[in-house]
């Protein structure tokens, strides 16, 4: 494999994790490696509600960091939380201050959502659901001036190179156009923000890039990953036979929306005192009853919303335009997708990971911050504060920034692609033996399922790295034998006590045959 040795920073990923990290490591030397063009590709440009901040006098970041363990079901690090809360308001001044053009008031305040789960409406918007677009666009623009940070573009990393038990550099190929060989970066310190793992499932609302693979090449090269089993399903991804399914944001719900089936029944009511304001993993679970019953629910704005929809939450009305269908006429349908991966690859405090050189952010990471179910935008939140302690915590290793030239890729020979067959078999196995509801049974056919999908994977990096996610995520939920918050095993229906404990396992480990052994 070809070698290049570089003394810039590597940053997998090019999410509002990397590009903020990349921000605040300047003037240190960054490489960060953009599958797509910068901006595209990634949740974050995605994402819809927003961030959650007190940034309303009357509510504060204790009362946050209460909401977000209430929602995190007995598995959220409160003092992670209590941190992380308090940061919050400093990342929306520091981000309107990079030019995110946040939702102000006539006399200059936040203008505020209420999404679920939250005590206080906290969530600081952008054009009702522009919020990930508008926070990209300014990230983007600060990048390409910062002369720091060099992007490449089309570039995707297919796995970690270790020597001596220590991260030394990332194995990357180019990807735009068809997939090469891999060559080696060898650099001093590497970050990860590649994203979740929503594309492992057959029914996501992520962008097709985001599919695990970060996590797996960590697991791959021997990382602890921590709280795979607790995946998020979004209740309302828009039920239109796309792939990924658009998303129908939960300040719909905040705004009044309310969600109904064929029968016109508003089933949410009988199901929990909150009804559409339930904590998101109980509005999925009653979607997936309904869909599964043949109900077909659908989330009606009409009332609420009427016309207003079409000015306020244009990315949910040009979505059902799109699809054919009309959200003023009738209500749209919906179906539970996977949205979110609370677990990832464990950090401590500063974002370093078990692997010394190796460091983590964004979704990719699991920081204790949401426990069983990541309370509504507190995705983005976390990518900021650990993006930022990354970056600190790496400037503080590498010592005094010093010039570094720019990384020329060579040629690269071309490379075979993972088979779609395989990729699409595996998001089948996700979806119907790891998904919304659980079993033993479900669980142990997924793992089998998963481990000859990775004998048929052969070389194919990218396929092995979703596997190895596959595998974690698959074992953990085997070894959870309780419900807690997004986790939900028909077989064990309840938790097993108010607390609940973090799960740490390493790919060895969840390929130990001990981990069928429960069955
Ligand atoms: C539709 C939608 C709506 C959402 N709404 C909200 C919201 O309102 N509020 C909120 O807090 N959260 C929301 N979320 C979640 C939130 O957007 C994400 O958790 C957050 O953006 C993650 O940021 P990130 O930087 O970690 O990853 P991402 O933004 O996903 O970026 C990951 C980057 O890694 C790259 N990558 C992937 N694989 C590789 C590889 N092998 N090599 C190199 N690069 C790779 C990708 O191309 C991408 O550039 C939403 C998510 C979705 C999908």
């Amino acid at each position: 494999m070809q070698r290049i040795d570089t003394t810039r920073v590597v940053i997998v990923g090019a999410g509002l994790g990397a590009l903020y990290a990349a921000l605040k490591l300047a003037p240190h030397p960054v490489l960060v490696i953009s599958p797509e063009r910068l901006g595209a590709g990634a949740s974050s440009a995605w994402a819809q509600g927003g961030v959650a901040a007190a940034m309303d006098p009357a509510d504060s970041a204790e009362a946050h960091a209460s909401d977000t363990l209430r929602a995190g079901a007995g598995t959220v690090d409160p003092e992670v939380a209590r941190r992380v809360t308090k940061e919050a308001r400093a990342h929306i001044l520091d981000l309107t201050d990079l030019g995110t053009p946040f939702d102000r008031s006539a006399t200059g305040g936040y203008v505020l959502s209420r999404e679920a789960a939250h005590s206080f409406a906290r969530v600081v918007r952008i054009r009702g659901d522009q919020a990930g677009a508008g926070i990209t666009r300014a990230l983007v623009a600060q990048v390409r001036e910062t002369p720091s940070i060099q992007v490449l573009e089309g570039v995707m990393a297919t796995g970690l190179h270790l020597e001596a038990g220590q991260v030394s550099g990332v194995e990357v190929a180019r990807c735009a156009g068809g997939l090469t060989a891999p060559c080696l970066l060898r650099a001093p310190a590497v970050l990860l923000a590649g994203g979740g793992s929503g594309g492992l499932y057959a029914l996501t609302t992520n962008p097709p890039r985001i599919r695990g693979e970060v996590i797996g090449m960590a697991a791959r090269a021997g990382a602890v990953i921590a709280d795979a089993e607790f995946v998020q399903f979004h209740p309302t991804a828009i039920a239109c036979g796309r792939d990924p399914a658009p998303l129908a944001t939960e300040a719909l719900r905040g705004e009044g929306a309310i969600l109904v089936n064929r029968h016109g029944e508003r089933f949410m009511a009988s199901v929990h005192p909150d009804a559409e304001l339930a904590p998101r993993d109980i509005v999925a679970r009653a979607i997936f009853a309904q869909t599964r019953a043949g109900n077909v629910p659908a989330l009606d704005t009409r009332t609420a919303l009427g016309t207003r929809l079409l000015t306020d939450f244009p990315a949910v009305a040009s979505a059902c335009h799109a699809a054919g269908l009309d959200p003023l006429r009738e209500p749209i349908p919906v179906a539970a997708a996977a949205h979110y991966h609370m677990g990832g690859i464990a950090t401590d405090a500063r974002g370093a990971t078990s692997l010394p050189g190796l460091w983590a952010c964004g979704e990719a990471a699991s920081t204790g911050l949401h426990g069983a179910n990541r309370l509504a935008s507190n995705g983005l939140l976390e990518a900021l504060v650990y993006a930022r302690r990354c970056a600190i915590d790496i400037g503080a290793a590498l010592g005094t920034p010093s010039d570094a030239p720019e990384v020329k890729l060579p040629e690269l020979a071309p490379a075979a692609l993972p088979c779609p067959t395989l990729i699409g078999r595996l998001r089948q196995t996700m979806t119907d033996g790891a998904g919304v509801i659980r079993d033993a049974a479900g669980l142990t056919r997924a793992l089998a399922d998963i481990a000859e999908i990775t004998s048929e994977a052969q070389a194919a990096a990218p396929l092995l790295n979703m596997t190895a996610t596959a595998t974690l995520i698959a074992t953990a939920a085997l070894r959870r034998e309780e419900s807690r918050g997004a986790h939900f095993r028909a077989d064990f229906p309840a938790p097993s006590g108010p607390e609940g404990h973090r799960s740490l396992l390493t790919l060895a480990e969840a390929r130990a045959p001990r981990a069928l052994e429960t069955t």
